[in-house]
């Protein structure tokens, strides 16, 4: 369904004078960097753009440039509807969030993605699994495009391929992965001060909301399973975000002879985010499929709404088929 290589990416951007740039709702690393990274580029092919998320970029990445660019579509409306649209990092048209309202189906929309679970929902679509970050596409569309590398872009696509890879740790760390990030430290990205932003610091609310998830951490599955559970009770008690529940799901997943971790996090009330970490018998982007979301084979999630304890028996339905053993505690 329409894909297509770099270079036509390359031109979408060269054809096109205004640009919707978006990523995914509750962005990461990769889908700021990425979405950032593509700011630049349109700024130095001379373009004009407004770059957008549904709802509040982490604060953790505002080291990033244009940072301030980025809108809030929660907080600033925008009366404005595109004509042509650049989506990094998502999956399929309903990780857009409400950015959606900005453009008409009619609208020309470049869906630069590389999750093997991607739906082709763009126009024109430049999706490799095989990458590890939307950043890593982003490197060969820059090329591409005849865009020259400075600190500021190398910083973006640094950050999607750190993040993205764990801090150069998760099986996606390919060769290919280790040479750009190289040639991004001879543009003066500072490896060290990038993961202390994105990997190494935490907020106090984040170590409240891990202090209390660590209670509720169970085995199930014959202890192939490990889950943790924090509820919107748990987020308003200790005054913590949504932001601040990121990664709990390793806690799960990194307990040794546990094949499957899941978080339940429930940021608002009714509204549950299941994250899934694969160790390697279990495909968890096949599960999260079912489930109504996506990802990757180790890294996948979705969100499912409803109770926490539905959410959780959901879950676990369709977990005992995948891992071929029936929820037990
Ligand atoms: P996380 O659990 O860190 O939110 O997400 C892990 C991976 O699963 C990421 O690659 C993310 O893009 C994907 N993912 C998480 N939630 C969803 C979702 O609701 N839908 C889809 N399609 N992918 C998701
Ligand atoms: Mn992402
Ligand atoms: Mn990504």
């Amino acid at each position: 369904p329409n894909q297509v290589a770099v270079q036509e990416a390359a031109r979408f951007m060269q054809e096109h004078d205004r640009f919707l740039v978006l990523s995914h709702v509750s962005p990461d690393g990769d889908a700021t960097g990425s979405a950032l990274g593509v700011v630049l580029m349109l700024e130095q092919l001379g373009k004009e753009y407004v770059v957008v998320n549904e709802g509040e970029t982490p604060i953790k990445f505002n080291f990033l440039p244009r940072f301030d660019r980025l809108y809030n579509l929660r907080k600033q409306p925008l009366n404005e509807t595109f004509g042509a649209v650049i989506a990094v990092d998502c999956a399929d048209e309903s990780r857009m969030g409400d950015v959606r309202s900005l453009f008409a189906s009619g609208a020309a929309l470049l869906n630069i993605d590389h999750h093997p679970t991607n739906d082709h929902f763009g126009t024109v679509n430049l999706i490799r699994p095989d990458a590890a970050a939307t950043a890593e596409i982003l490197f060969d569309v820059a090329e591409a495009a005849g865009v020259s590398f400075d600190e500021e872009l190398a910083l973006c696509i640094y950050t999607g391929l750190l993040t993205d890879t764990g801090g150069f740790r998760y099986s996606n760390t390919s060769p290919r992965v280790m040479e750009i990030a190289a040639q991004l430290l001879g543009y003066g990205v500072k490896p060290g001060d990038v993961a202390e932003r994105c990997l190494e610091e935490i907020t106090f609310a984040h170590v409240k909301v891990l202090r209390r998830a660590l209670q509720t951490l169970q085995l199930s599955h014959q202890n192939l399973v490990a889950s943790i559970t924090v509820s919107a009770a748990d987020f308003a008690e200790v005054g913590a975000e949504r932001e601040d529940a990121g990664g709990l799901v390793n806690y799960c997943r990194n307990i040794e002879g546990v094949e499957v971790g899941v978080s339940f996090v429930e940021a608002e009330p009714g509204v549950v985010k299941v994250s899934m970490r694969a160790r390697d018998r279990v495909d968890v982007a096949v599960i999260a499929k079912q489930l109504g979301g996506g990802g990757h084979a180790k890294a996948a999630g979705c969100t499912i709404k409803g109770l926490l304890s539905e959410v959780q028996k959901k879950v676990w339905t369709v977990l005992d088929d995948a891992v071929g053993v029936k929820f037990d505690e």
